[in-house]
């Protein structure tokens, strides 16, 4: 179990501080700890992977789709081959179900060609284009206009934020320190590297790795000037039951005829089939919400690929959001303006005279596949930039999975004896799960939090009938009143007259 950290000690100094405890954040700690270093990870929230990590397509790319000598390219083929062996060091379910990129049409084949010399050129050797009858055969519901596909072996799938989770504590385990609800809110230079505020906490840091996705751009000017900007845009996913686990067998791309986005069909580890995204300015809308418009592309685009999909199997909608970058230019009256296209390979680096700074702006796809593989980099260029930093000759690479009741075989069941309550029926999760994953890592001090850990609320109910049994044992596990228990975020209290 590893030990819970929950307040920055004001006068500690740390070799690295890495901002943002999303997938990224999570990784570069994991491998800044196979290092003999002093490492803190600042996260703003209650819990780790609770933003873009929380809220994405959770597909494992083979690296056709990224141009040539592109670090996404080198990083995306390497990650996708090693991605058994992380999959099982970490213990996280990941399934090689291979993926099928179809078209329906002449412009959507010439896109198909493209990607498979794209892919051969990156180095993806299992790729073939098929026929739409052969596509068929492979996914019977495929709609009987597709006339080829672009098929991928090694594409798989995995829950982004199981990843997550299970890197810091990998991380954790080795070392590293996990600093929860501590908000980065100024950086200045100091004799030792950089002074780091979160609000009235202040501590010290020779290095600093900004991941804070969406908000990178702003952690870097609170050192330099701008080079760059986060612009995003919002995309909206619809989930259906394991009822509906039949209906697709293999990750589906339908690459429309017209320009734009075409539709994307996921069949999740969990056995559910994850529909989307669609792709929209933010607007006003909060980050995280989802709108009438971008569900309705996602249902529509979806059944244009598999036309009889079961959509009332639907349990769930969520948003996502995506940190489009620019390079920031000035105009000639000094204006600041961004580049007229967003950068589409990963932008890893320093600002001017801060070589121990650096930031990780912006990932989009494929960071959860490259997550590991961004890891190792960052914590290779901090550690080379250092300068002869020993290697932690006690850091262990292999994570152990808390046990999960739902993915037990019947003869594991009975050997729990008797006794084991459970609390969410549609997935089969016991009160000992729940309680264990509270103990287990800090930010279990949610339902959200709960549901990360143990897969409660995941089922058809969502929660409605194990939300009640979930607040209560929270309350008791963290000494707290019912009424203090929170959904995810700072206000979501659940109960009427929870803490203002
Ligand atoms: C719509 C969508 C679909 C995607 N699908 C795929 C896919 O199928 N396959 C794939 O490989 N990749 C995919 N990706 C990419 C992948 O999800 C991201 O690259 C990855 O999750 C980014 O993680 P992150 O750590 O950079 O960001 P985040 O998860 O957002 O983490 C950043 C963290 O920084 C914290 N933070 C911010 N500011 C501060 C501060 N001041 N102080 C302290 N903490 C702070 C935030 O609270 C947050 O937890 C997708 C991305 C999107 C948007």
């Amino acid at each position: 179990m590893v030990e819970k950290i929950w307040n920055i000690n004001q006068t500690e100094h740390f070799d690295v501080a890495v901002i943002g405890g999303g997938l990224l954040g999570c990784f570069v700690a994991r491998h800044l700890s196979r290092f003999r270093l002093n490492v803190a990870v600042i996260e703003k929230n209650t819990d780790v992977c609770a933003e873009i990590s929380r809220a994405n397509t959770s597909i494992i790319y083979s690296g056709y789709d990224h141009k040539p000598g592109s670090l996404k390219a080198r990083m995306c083929v390497a990650a996708n081959r090693g991605f058994g062996r992380l999959a099982d060091e970490l213990s996280v379910p990941f399934k090689r179900r291979g993926s099928l990129m179809a078209a329906a049409g002449p412009r959507g084949e010439a896109v198909l060609r493209g990607k498979l010399e794209q892919g051969i050129e990156n180095g993806v050797t299992d790729l073939s284009i098929i026929s739409g009858s052969e596509a068929r055969a492979r996914e019977p519901g495929l709609d009987p206009g597709v006339t080829l596909a672009l098929w991928s072996p090694s594409t798989g799938t995995v829950n982004p934020w199981e990843l997550g989770l299970a890197a810091i504590e990998n991380a954790m385990d080795n070392g590293a320190k996990l600093f929860l609800n501590t908000e980065l809110t100024g950086v200045s230079v100091a004799d030792n590297g950089y002074k780091l505020s979160c609000g009235a906490a202040e501590f010290t840091a020779r290095g600093v790795i900004n991941c804070a996705g969406l908000y990178t751009d702003k952690i870097n000017e609170m050192i330099s000037a701008p080079y760059f900007k986060i612009s995003p845009t919002r995309g909206d996913y619809i989930v259906l039951d394991t009822y509906a686990r039949d209906v697709i067998n293999h990750i589906i791309f339908l690459e429309p005829e017209e320009r734009g986005k075409g539709a994307t069909l996921v069949p999740t580890v969990d056995g559910n089939v994850m529909l989307g995204p669609s792709e929209e300015d933010p607007g006003d809308e909060p980050f995280f919400g989802t709108t009438a418009s971008g569900l309705r592309f996602v249902i529509d685009s979806s059944k244009k690929a598999v036309p009889a999909l079961p959509l009332e199997h639907t349990i769930r909608s969520f948003a996502a959001v995506r940190p489009n970058i620019f390079w920031t230019e000035k105009d000639a009256a000094g204006n600041l303006r961004l580049s007229p296209e967003s950068i589409n390979d990963f932008m890893i680096g320093s600002p001017e005279g801060h070589p121990l700074f650096i930031n990780v702006p912006g990932v989009k796809t494929p960071g959860l596949t490259c997550a590991d593989e961004i890891g190792k980099y960052v914590a290779e260029m901090l550690s080379d930039r250092l300068g002869s930093v020993p290697l932690n000759t006690e850091y262990d690479s292999r994570r152990q999975a808390p046990a999960r009741f739902s993915r037990m075989s019947p003869k594991e069941r009975l050997s729990l004896g008797s006794g084991q309550r459970i609390v969410c029926r549609c997935i089969g999760v016991t009160e000992d799960e729940i309680r264990n994953a509270v103990r287990r890592t800090p930010g279990a001090v949610t339902v959200d939090g709960v549901k990360r850990r143990a897969g409660a609320c995941m089922g058809r109910c969502q929660g409605g009938f194990c939300t009640q049994r979930i607040i209560e044992i929270l309350a008791e596990e963290l000494g707290e009143n019912v009424s203090d228990i929170r959904k995810e975020g700072r206000e979501s209290y659940l109960i009427q007259g929870g803490r203002p």
